[in-house]
């Protein structure tokens, strides 16, 4: 079932309750007055009827007057009849004869069928106050207790609701289907933009990766969800550019030192040689055979980084003393050893939460970096400070820093700046990304700031 048809259906539904419910309550109030005012009618008769009867010390008085016409009739017909209560009829229609003695209710009366009509029948009756002090027989014209009986005929009332309940169906029914076009006609208006975005997103070619869903005219709702989805559609397409770039970059970062070991191998078996052109071409194709070991753990890390989101084993290390010790192991028997600089704040501990192995490794590939694209002598300094929840480790120097180009991209797997190719820099794009994604897993962050011709400031943010 369509979102139109589900939503026009309730929508109907709804309408035809309220609809409903409100003529049944508009009849119910009708038919109370009318029948009310039926039953005033009928009991202000009476009234006018008993006021012909007058109490005596010799009884109920009730004269005959006129057989022709015994009452004041009103414009509207009705019945009216004077019985001597357990008896005769004195006066009025023999019709009401049958209802002289029924119970009937003063305050609702009564409705019966007479000649074949529906009649609203109300009667009551005057008794003598002292009947014990009345003689035996009683003089002409004198009675112990008269019932007086009025019936009006409800014909008139029932046509009248007769009448209502039928404009009542009428104008509902009416009201319910001018809605239900009207409310066809908006639903599909507005789902619209909706189908015209099913019938883009099915016309999408797979290679066809830049196209993107229509936008509604209307900033509504759906123009928030199309632009919400294109916006997913770029992030996609992104990604997609970077995967693929990273597995061009890959093949070829892997088939350089192949190639070159092939080469070597090739060449030494072509004939016979000695032990030392042996060694010197195995030690080439070792060379090569550790680069292409490096470039293949450090994409397994990568790899194994988005498949286990979960994080590493977090241990608490002193920074002070483990800084001092991880770049004297590390690093003092490196040409530059002298460059580097260690700025700590306080002598204090400086307590962290890190994996000392991973932590070491991105501090080694930031290290590396700096000393890579910095002349040597001059200075790399790295700083630890501690402010309030975090520690910051950074890494300065003050080399040629990072063209505005490149800035964007260099965390990207296999990303290097022109001038690093160029230079002939080793390096395969590969540290920057190991780097953050090794912070990111311990809960930190990479802030980083370049000037081209001033130098670079890596700074890692870790939590306390
Ligand atoms: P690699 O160092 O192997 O080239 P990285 O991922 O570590 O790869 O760095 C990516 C690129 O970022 C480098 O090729 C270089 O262009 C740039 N870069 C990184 N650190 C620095 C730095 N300290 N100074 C200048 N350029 C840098």
């Amino acid at each position: 079932m369509t979102l139109t048809t589900r939503l026009t259906l309730f929508f109907l539904s709804a309408l035809g309750l309220v609809l409903t419910a409100f003529s049944i309550t508009l009849y119910l109030l009708a038919h109370h007055h009318l029948h009310q005012q039926l039953h005033d009618r009928a009991t202000a008769t009476l009234a006018t009827l008993m006021a012909r009867a007058e109490i005596d010390p010799e009884g109920v008085e009730w004269e005959f007057k006129n057989t022709k016409q015994p009452f004041p009739r009103e414009s509207e017909y009705h019945y009216g009849a004077v019985f001597i209560t357990d008896g005769d009829r004195l006066e009025g229609d023999a019709e009401l004869e049958h209802y002289r003695d029924h119970s009937i209710s003063e305050k609702r009366g009564l409705t019966a069928e007479l000649d074949g009509q529906s009649w609203h029948v109300v009667h009551q009756t005057i008794t003598h106050p002292n009947p014990e002090t009345l003689p035996e027989s009683l003089e002409p014209n004198r009675y112990r207790s008269l019932t007086f009986v009025v019936a009006y005929p409800t014909a008139r009332v029932e046509t009248t609701l007769r009448t209502l309940a039928s404009s009542l169906a009428a104008s509902s029914l009416l009201v319910w289907l001018v809605a239900a076009f009207a409310a066809r006609w908006v639903c599909r208006r507005a789902l619209r933009p909706v189908t015209a975005m099913a019938g883009a997103a099915r016309q999408f070619s797979p290679n066809q990766l830049d196209e993107r869903l229509p936008l509604p005219a209307a900033k509504d709702e759906l123009h928030d969800l199309a632009g919400a989805f294109n916006d997913l559609l770029t992030r996609q397409q992104h990604a997609f550019e970077r995967q693929k770039r990273f597995t061009g970059e890959a093949s070829h970062q892997l088939r350089t030192p192949l190639t070159a070991m092939l080469g070597q191998l090739e060449v030494a078996l072509r004939r016979d040689r000695d032990p030392g052109e042996y060694r010197s071409a195995l030690t080439t194709a070792k060379t090569q055979a550790l680069r292409l070991h490096e470039i293949v753990e450090s994409l397994l890390f990568l790899a194994r980084a988005d498949a286990e989101a979960h994080r590493p084993e977090l241990q608490c290390i002193d920074l002070r003393s483990w800084l001092s010790g991880y770049l004297h192991d590390t690093w003092s028997t490196h040409a530059r050893w002298p460059d580097i600089e260690l700025h700590l704040p306080t002598s204090e501990a400086i307590l962290v939460k890190v994996h000392p192995v991973l932590f070491g490794q991105a501090l080694g590939n930031l290290l590396e970096n700096a000393l890579k694209f910095s002349r040597p002598g001059s200075e790399v300094v790295v700083r630890v400070e501690s402010h309030d929840g975090t520690i910051s480790l950074a890494v300065n120097d003050m080399g040629g820093g990072i063209a505005e180009v490149d800035q964007p991209h260099i965390f990207e797997p296999f990303y290097r700046a022109a001038s690093a190719r160029t230079s002939g820099t080793t390096g395969v794009g590969l540290g920057l990304a190991i780097t953050a994604r090794i912070v990111e897993s311990m809960g930190g962050t990479i802030i980083w700031h370049s000037e081209l011709g001033s130098g670079s400031r890596f700074q890692i943010e870790l939590p306390k």
